[in-house]
């Protein structure tokens, strides 16, 4: 059921919808409802707003599942990956190497002290690579019984299938059990299951005890703890306090236990810090990176790591070494188009105007979260999100649809409403942004 607000948004292009309906299998979409929640027509992308094949702009309020930062058709990435494409678009990198992954490389172990950088595709191929990559360090330890895995309570680390072991989602882990491998969950530091009156710090302190509990009963079995670093994205922006990264940390060192710092979502300056470990002063073991390295324009990740677990690797043995390849690992298109991103950071000083911009957004919604249908208003970084008291069955789709009618997209994750704009959105449109929230919460139908 679509409410009256939502009534307002026709989808045009009838005939690029029934092509994209017969031919393509949406991610994250049961296909039978794509009927009812037809997919966004777009022709082109311009900053923050993405066009659509009539011509209808809508403000892309979740950055394109959290990978844009600096707008789409931004003129910088785009030089940088067309000069690209006049060199060379692309050659493997066993037995090949080119100046975009070694300056990209050199750029990220400056930026995060973790001088090796191993690359894959996407984010779910990041985790794998890490989760690999640790389990073989203690086996080259001598220490193979560590080989397990500890994450948070819905943490989310991407589906693949080894990722999916240490992705805390219920609805995925009943459907794939059976492929996936054991690993343990420990409580989440989740701001928002604090007892009344017990504080974010306390709350999480609480939760870094039983992170204790579990490392000084099974550290022998355990290669490595991995975690969402502040905020626990696809779990619905669930804010913690950074003493918990702070203790995971020290427990980590304590237990001898790997800790794989997942920013593949926060990284980037989304939490307010380029990195979001930063913020607890913890420098991770492993570092894995993707989403807005290449600025939401190809697919990239990397995972960085530090010259102790390269060491265990260093030998005559192959088997010694780490097995593992992408065909795309580190594509040189890929690689320029993140090192313009490290560009913009640093010319633009992005870090430092995102800090003044985001207390002028949070201004901008302050109706938002007053609003009587809001809870656990929450911001932090780049990133603003609430949860809406009295959502029912089907809220994240008729809420999406509303806001299509006003002009924005933006796809809330159950009952958490939230906006993660590409940086470049000016005050007027986060205004945009806030107005339109306003009107679909005030409809009853949504
Ligand atoms: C999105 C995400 C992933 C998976 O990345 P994909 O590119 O979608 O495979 C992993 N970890 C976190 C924290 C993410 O938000």
């Amino acid at each position: 059921m679509v409410g009256a607000q939502c009534d307002n948004f026709k989808p045009m292009n009838d005939d690029l919808l029934s092509r994209s309906r017969a031919a393509v299998w949406h991610p994250c979409t049961q296909m039978k409802q794509l009927e009812a929640v037809p997919p966004l027509a777009v022709a082109r992308g311009e900053g923050p707003w993405l066009i659509d094949t009539d011509g209808r702009r809508y403000l892309d309020a979740i950055s394109s599942w959290w990978v844009n930062l600096f707008g789409h058709c931004n003129p910088r990435i785009n030089a940088a990956i067309t000069d690209q494409l006049t060199k060379i678009e692309h050659v493997m990198l066993a037995g090949a190497t080119h100046a975009p992954v070694v300056e990209l490389s050199e750029r990220l172990a400056k930026l995060t002290g973790l001088g090796h950088a191993f690359y894959g595709s996407d984010g779910a191929s990041a985790t794998e690579i890490a989760l690999k990559m640790s389990a073989h360090y203690w086996r080259n330890a001598g220490r193979p019984g560590k080989n397990g895995f500890v994450s948070l309570k819905n943490g989310y680390h991407g589906e693949t299938v080894g990722a999916l072991s240490v992705t805390d989602i219920p609805l995925f882990k009943a459907t794939y059990a059976p492929l996936v491998r054991h690993t343990v969950q420990v409580p989440t530091p989740d701001a928002r299951l604090a007892e009344p009156g017990e504080t974010a710090e306390a709350y999480a302190l609480r939760c870094a005890d039983a992170l204790e509990a579990h490392l000084a009963g099974h550290a022998a079995t355990t290669a490595a703890l991995i975690l969402e670093p502040l905020v626990q994205g696809a779990a619905g922006m669930a804010m913690y306090h950074p003493v918990y990264l702070k203790r995971a940390r020290e427990l980590c060192d304590r237990h001898d236990v790997h800790l794989i710092a997942d920013e593949i979502a926060m990284g980037f300056g989304r939490t307010g810090t380029l990195f979001a470990c930063e913020q607890a002063g913890v420098k991770a073991d492993f570092v894995c990176l993707s989403k807005g390295i290449t600025g939401g324009y190809l697919p990239l990740s990397v995972v960085l790591t530090t010259d102790d677990v390269y060491a265990a690797f260093w030998d005559d043995a192959t088997a010694r070494g780490f097995l593992h390849s992408h065909s795309y690992t580190g594509n040189p298109l890929a690689c320029r188009a993140a090192l313009a991103v490290l560009d913009i950071f640093e010319h633009d000083n992005v870090i430092a105007a995102n800090r003044v911009k985001a207390i002028e957004f949070t201004r901008v919604l302050d109706e938002v979260a007053a609003h009587p249908r809001v809870r656990h208003f929450r911001h932090q970084g780049m990133i603003w999100a609430f949860d809406v008291a009295d959502a029912t069955p089907g809220f994240s789709a008729r809420l999406h649809l509303a806001a299509l009618a006003q002009g924005v997209f933006i796809r809330p994750i159950g009952g958490t409403v939230y906006a993660m704009p590409p940086y470049v959105t000016a005050i007027d449109e986060m205004r945009a942004l806030a107005d339109a929230l306003l009107v679909c919460l005030s409809d009853p139908a949504v």
